[in-house]
């Protein structure tokens, strides 16, 4: 594999520390591309960092949403993004929160302290430790994510067994479908590379517009990922067009899938003791909240398992157009699988 040094400003070949050469592909098209850092893990392996550092970096720095799945070891950045540029970009990350800024030595460790909310860097070559200098959005990130905090207990799949083998058949199909969504909410309908980062950074400054006091904390780099509750996030979906919805950045997106499954799951259960699963204004909006949590194609389990009881006929009958809206995001021939899945499970449940 073709390996750069750590530092690439250093040229000596024989310079010790080595890093596989990033890889990137694209995948998608319309609003849905996305470029996967194929061999991130390794690369982030190599520089002694989490996966997620890194990645969270290229997302600020191109101003595009980021996706980790920890267990898959699969990262992602949203939009088309030229893997030369992206492994110049992974330089400059290198070069303030890797490399020592006594020695240059990459051989270096972060610690967070929670209570300061600061990051500090030690050196194992020089015995360097201080404050890291830099001041950057993904601080905020990292401060949140300690280097300590192993993100790979965090799993990622709903669960574990026969539904998860299950998801995993349906997940390899859910591309297309959802491709297809974004594409009908691209108003433009260019596919031309920079397009996902251009709607990402549109989307960011209708944020801002949108809640002007938290503006002057964007701009101090503190703000990136400021915990914003979710009410908050949810009173803005409310004021953005439904197209803009679905490509929203929110800290949502950073979460596990299984955390985001969890926030669909709470959703469709306040709406059931609600009773307003018969609203049609409530089916469009669990739509676009799932497909802003990027988890379309799990839907349809949370809604098994948020209606389905002992007598599932009458329970399909009666949530029909609900389920319908959702069905449309599983490929066809999956839709057996999934039937069975569903019905299974509930019957699982019941007995
Ligand atoms: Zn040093």
């Amino acid at each position: 594999m073709a390996t750069v040094n750590v530092n690439r400003s250093v040229t000596d070949i024989f310079y010790r520390y080595k890093m596989p050469r990033l890889q990137a592909k694209v995948e998608g098209k319309g609003n849905g591309i996305k470029t996967v850092l194929v061999n991130m893990a390794e690369v982030a392996r190599a520089i002694g960092r989490p996966a997620t550092y890194p990645t969270k970096y290229f997302g600020c720095e191109l101003g595009a949403q980021t996706l980790f799945d920890h267990k898959n070891e699969r990262f992602v950045v949203n939009g088309s993004h030229d893997v030369n540029k992206l492994q110049d970009l992974l330089d400059g990350f290198i070069r303030k929160f890797v490399l020592c800024p006594e020695c240059d030595n990459p051989e270096t460790n972060l610690t967070v302290s929670a209570k300061n909310q600061t990051i500090s860097q030690s050196c194992k070559a020089c015995g360097f430790h201080g404050l890291l200098k830099v001041n950057h959005k993904v601080n905020t990130f990292i401060v949140k994510n300690p280097p300590s905090l192993n993100p790979a207990a965090q799993g990622s799949s709903l669960t574990e067994g026969k539904r998860s083998r299950k998801q995993k058949q349906k997940n390899d199909n859910a591309d297309g479908s959802m491709t297809n969504n974004s594409l009908a909410n691209n108003s433009g309908g260019e596919s031309d590379s920079g397009n996902g980062t251009n709607q990402a950074s549109q989307t960011e400054a209708e944020i801002s517009a949108a809640i002007p006091e938290k503006t002057a904390k964007d701009d101090d780099d503190e703000g990136w990922s400021v915990d914003v509750s979710k009410e908050a996030i949810r009173a803005r979906l409310q004021d953005l067009t439904d197209g803009a919805k679905g490509m929203t950045i929110s800290d949502d997106y950073d979460k596990t899938e299984k955390e985001r499954i969890d926030i669909f799951y709470e959703l469709v259960k306040e709406k059931r003791d609600k009773k307003q699963l018969e609203d049609v204004q409530t089916h469009k909006e669990l739509v676009i909240e799932a497909e802003r949590l990027d988890i379309i194609n799990k839907a349809p389990l949370v809604l098994a398992e948020l209606l389905f009881t002992e007598n599932i006929i009458k329970d399909v009958q009666k949530n029909r157009p609900l389920l319908l809206r959702f069905f449309l995001y599983i490929p066809k021939h999956t839709l057996s699988n999934w039937w069975s899945g569903a019905h299974l499970y509930s019957c699982i449940r019941v007995h």
